[in-house]
């Protein structure tokens, strides 16, 4: 599953071939995908609209359209964007179609069918109530410290709501406490002033480096078949290195379920 670096790299790749062209017609051919609009409304809204920006809110993929209606694409597990000429044969599980003022037409297919797009002029509560983006001025390190100091929760639940913290998956979420040597167990309001700084400043490390690293993915628009993201292998600290050394210390790794999800860590390093 795309995690925030991934969709920012979706978006740099759609940006420059769909910024400033026209939707012709838009085309919705299974209903799941734009729950809450009707196929003739669905293109009703979108027809004849100018696409004046491609950008990203955590992990919701943004068309901004010249008419102020924002059209939204979450990919969850396989949803991708597909660029195409007009001879060119729809790929498998073509589900959404947008015919464009070049010739081309854009096509959202998704094997699993989890995606969802939705069209709006003021952004939905989903959108709204998600936290700064973590790499923007607006997550501030004090905003961080203060949201800590509220909240009784474990650290590594916290760090997954996105409304509190946005942008760090299952993934990064253990490789940040990792690298800033805290404990995910711990209370958030009981980690130390210094700690939740060098926590604050491993999210922005630990999201950085993955965009940074993101670079080698092969998002290729011109391919139908598959997800972006199948075959992408990275290296990571802590996460799925149950009983591995630790890369610091050489302490094997710790595997504990903590909401029904694995968190990985080093008993040595991440002791506090
Ligand atoms: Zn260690």
């Amino acid at each position: 599953m795309p995690e925030l670096p991934e969709v920012e790299h979706v978006v740099r790749a759609l940006s420059p071939v769909i910024t400033g062209r026209r939707i012709l017609a838009a085309e919705l051919n299974l209903k799941r995908i734009a729950p809450g609009i009707s196929r003739p409304a669905f293109d009703r809204q979108l027809r004849n609209s100018l696409i004046t920006a491609v950008g990203r809110r955590g992990k919701y993929i943004l068309f901004e359209l010249e008419s102020g209606h924002v059209l939204a694409t979450h990919l969850r597990m396989t949803g991708k964007f597909v660029s195409l000429t007009t001879d060119q044969s729809l790929p498998p599980y073509a589900h959404v179609i947008f015919y464009l003022d070049d010739e081309r037409r854009l096509v959202f297919c998704d094997m699993r069918q989890f995606g969802r797009m939705r069209i709006f002029t003021k952004p939905p509560k989903e959108l709204s109530t998600l936290a700064p983006e973590p790499l923007s001025d607006q997550f501030t390190e004090s905003y961080f410290v203060e949201t800590l100091s509220r909240s009784r929760r474990p650290l590594k639940h916290l760090l997954l709501d996105q409304t509190r913290v946005l942008g760090l998956g299952n993934i990064y979420a253990v490789e940040a406490l990792f690298l800033a040597g805290v404990n995910p167990l711990k209370e958030s309001n009981r980690l130390s002033k210094p700690r939740a700084r060098k926590l604050y400043q491993s999210i922005r490390d630990v999201l950085q480096e993955a965009i940074d690293a993101g670079s080698t993915l092969r998002i290729d628009l011109a391919d139908g078949n598959g997800s972006y993201f199948g075959t992408v292998e990275r290296f990571w600290r802590v996460y799925e290195r149950e009983g591995e050394p630790c890369v610091q210390c050489g302490t094997k790794i710790r595997r504990v379920v903590q909401g029904g999800r694995s968190t990985y860590y080093c008993p040595q390093c991440q002791k506090r």
